[in-house]
This record gives structure tokens, C-alpha cells and sequence, in this order.
């Protein structure tokens, strides 16, 4: 018997669709990925782009709250297991005090958590091949698992681009971030400089949100002119607060284990020049990658690798009975509640082609 639903994917677009199918009674399974060292070093393990943040504080009804009592929140909501998987925000020496927004890691428990309550199956394990141009679709996992679904949501999410230094790496979520709006307001930024590295409308936009908090926030971009629109253009070159620092790219990242990061060294593009610069963090804007390689030749992709949405407002994709929720089909918003909101989208949609097609 083919699956009703497979969802591919365990961010919030994923959780959420899980959510909404089970409550529909489709009984859905949902690959939510591999433990793999690939993964680890892509940044594509479990529970999405969220798992990898600090505080989140952005999402809806999650104000900030004494530390003890999300530990005593995680406690109660989770199985010992996975309750494991955040001990470390509460017990021992990394353990956080005081008020705070909830982690992105406790949020994706929650999620996780919230779908198995309503009979939501999981498989940790990717999807590695997609036979769509067939009905039902069979999927292939990384360990050798086929299995055949009516329909299919994809959640896979994106993944932030890097840089690919080592020490950009020591200090991710230490003072290096590919989020401004989600780190931006974090206490150790106040009032600091900062250095954001890009030149797109995510650069201009993530350095002109930075301002609100930061002074100076200096914008390194690797030419002498900005691939950003012409009117953020404006914005970020008028704003007294903003630095250009034209033709240079980041050699390294200074810092240390207690701080985090403190400054960065540059390089200019023109004459290898080094100049340091004095930061307490680093945002990086240089573009995101949607993770769609195993979709390749089987659904529309857009020339960046997102997957082609075929009308507004809907989840549909080019294949019928194929939804596409989340990052992986949004390189604009790419927030998590806007992929909360279209993995419900997706859900809804899967249920009503099921209706539709007599298989509900
Ligand atoms: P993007 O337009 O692809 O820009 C990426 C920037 O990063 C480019 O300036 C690029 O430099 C630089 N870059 C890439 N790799 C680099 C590297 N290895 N080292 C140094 N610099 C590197 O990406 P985005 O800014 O994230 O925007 C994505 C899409 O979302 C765009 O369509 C954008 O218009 C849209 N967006 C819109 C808004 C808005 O309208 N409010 C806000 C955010 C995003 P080069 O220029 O030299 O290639």
C-alpha cells in the first residue's frame, strides 16, 4: 500500500505540514533526515536552519521567559530522549540563566514533538532519489529504503552560504551569523561594531536592520558596486551608520573561546592590502543554496535551484500531487514562521488533491 503523505523535511514547513495531515488523519511519515557527517558539515542536519540559531525571537507567542521555566516546559513536553537533546541549555556549565526567548533547537522539539502527538511516523534518514514522472511516486532513501506515496510535500529547506574559513566556523553562533534578523538583537551586538559581508538586497537590507542596534555596521562587498536593488542601494549608501568597505573580502575572523568573535581581518581585492577592523560580529549575506540536488530533471526548479510554485497562493508545483512548502521554494522571505505558515498550506493541499482523486 503506497503512503498517503511522505513529507521530506523537518524544519517548520515540515513539522507543521505533519501537524496539519495527521490531525487530518493521513497518517503521515516524515523523513526528517540523516545523521551524517555530510550533513553535519553542510549544515543540513534534523530539524532545519532553526537548530542551528540561538534565540528566536520572532516567532509568535514565544516572549521571553525565565530560562528554568523552559526547562521545566521541555521536560514536560518531551520524552527523556529527546528532553536529552536540550539538557545542556539547563544543566551544567553552558547552562543560560535569566529571561530569554526560547533556542531554536527547543523550538524544533516542540514542533517535532507536537506532530508525533498526533501519529506523525519519522524515519531519520534522507531521500536521496524521487521517481515523480510515475503515480504513486516512489522515493528512495540514503539506507536502501523504497517506498511509494500519493503525494509528497517537500520541505527540504536551504541552507546559508558560507565562506568556508575555519574560523568562521569557530564561531558560528559565537558572533557569526547568516541571519540578521534573527540574531540582530542578541545582547552581545548592542551598541558594538559589525561587520556584514555581501552585496545583494539581503546585505543591504540585513546591515540596515543592524543599525537599529549597532554602530558602525561596516558592509564588505568584494567589488566597487552593489548587486543590490537600486532603492536599497540608496538606503544602505545615505545611512550614516553604514560603512562601505568596497573591494575587499574576508581573510579571517578574529576572536577567541570567552569572547567570540572580536573582530576581522580583510584583504582588499585590488592591491591584497590587510586591515583589521575591530567587531563584535559577523553576518554573512552572500546568498542561500535550496536543498534540491536529488529533485533534479523530476519538478521545475528556477534558475537557483528553488522550486517553481505554479500559481499564488497555492503549494502546487509542476507535478501534480507534489507540494512544495518552506525555504525550498522561497529565497525572499525565508522566515520561520512564513514556512510554518505554507508547510499548513501544503498540508491542506495535499489532503484536498487526495479528496479529490478518491483516495480520502
Ligand atoms: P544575491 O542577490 O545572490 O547576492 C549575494 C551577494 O553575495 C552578491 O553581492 C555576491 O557578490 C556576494 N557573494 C556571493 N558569494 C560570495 C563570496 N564567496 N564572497 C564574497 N561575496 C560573495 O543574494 P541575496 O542578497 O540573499 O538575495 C537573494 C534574493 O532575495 C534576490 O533576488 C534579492 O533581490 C531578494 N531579496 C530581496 C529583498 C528586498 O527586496 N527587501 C531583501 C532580501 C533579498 P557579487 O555581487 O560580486 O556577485
Amino acid at each position: 500500500m503506497p503512503e498517503k503523505v511522505v513529507i521530506i523535511g523537518s524544519g517548520p514547513a515540515g513539522w507543521t505540514a505533519a501537524i496539519y495531515a495527521a490531525r487530518a488523519n493521513l497518517q503521515p511519515l516524515v523523513f526528517e533526515g540523516a545523521l551524517t557527517p555530510e550533513n553535519q558539515v553542510n549544515g543540513t542536519l534534523p530539524l532545519g536552519q532553526l537548530n542551528l540559531t540561538t534565540e528566536v525571537e520572532n516567532f509568535p507567542a514565544w516572549p521571553h521567559v525565565d530560562a528554568a521555566a523552559l526547562a521545566q516546559f521541555s521536560k514536560s513536553a518531551l520524552p527523556e530522549e529527546r528532553y536529552a537533546n536540550l539538557q545542556g541549555f539547563y544543566e551544567g556549565k553552558q547552562a543560560h540563566h535569566g529571561k530569554r526567548a526560547a533556542f531554536g533547537p527547543e523550538m524544533m522539539e516542540y514542533m517535532r514533538q507536537q506532530a508525533v502527538n498526533f501519529g506523525t511516523r519519522i524515519v531519520t534518514d534522507d531521500i536521496v532519489q524521487v521517481d515523480l514522472q510515475r503515480h504513486p511516486f516512489r522515493l528512495t532513501s540514503l539506507e536502501g529504503q523504497q517506498l511509494e506515496t500519493l503525494t509528497l510535500i517537500l520541505a527540504t529547506g536551504a541552507r546559508a552560504n558560507y565562506l568556508g574559513l575555519p574560523s568562521e566556523e569557530r564561531y558560528k553562533n559565537n558572533g557569526v551569523s547568516a541571519c540578521a534578523v534573527c540574531d540582530g538583537a542578541l545582547p552581545r551586538f548592542r551598541n558594538k561594531p559589525l561587520v556584514v559581508v555581501g552585496g545583494g538586497d539581503s546585505a543591504v537590507e540585513e546591515s540596515t536592520y543592524l543599525t537599529k542596534f549597532a554602530n558602525p555596521v561596516y558592509l564588505v562587498h568584494r567589488r566597487d558596486q552593489l548587486r543590490a536593488s537600486q532603492i536599497m542601494q540608496q538606503r544602505a549608501l545615505s545611512n550614516p551608520k553604514i560603512t562601505m568597505k568596497w573591494n575587499r573580502v574576508l581573510d579571517e575572523v578574529l576572536g577567541t573561546d570567552r569572547d567570540g568573535v572580536t573582530g576581522v581581518r580583510l584583504k582588499s581585492t585590488v592591491d591584497n592590502q590587510i586591515e583589521e577592523l575591530a567587531a563584535s560580529g559577523l553576518f554573512l549575506a552572500i546568498g542561500h543554496t535550496p536543498n534540491t540536488d536529488f529533485l533534479k530533471g523530476q519538478v521545475e526548479l528556477d534558475a537557483k535551484g528553488y522550486i517553481r510554485l505554479t500559481e499564488p497562493q497555492r503549494t502546487y508545483t509542476s507535478v501534480a500531487g507534489v507540494f512544495a512548502a518552506g525555504d525550498v521554494a522561497d529565497s525572499y522571505y525565508r522566515q520561520a514562521v512564513t514556512a510554518a505558515g505554507t508547510g499548513c498550506m501544503a498540508a491542506l493541499d495535499a489532503e484536498r488533491w487526495l479528496a479529490e482523486h478518491g483516495s480520502h
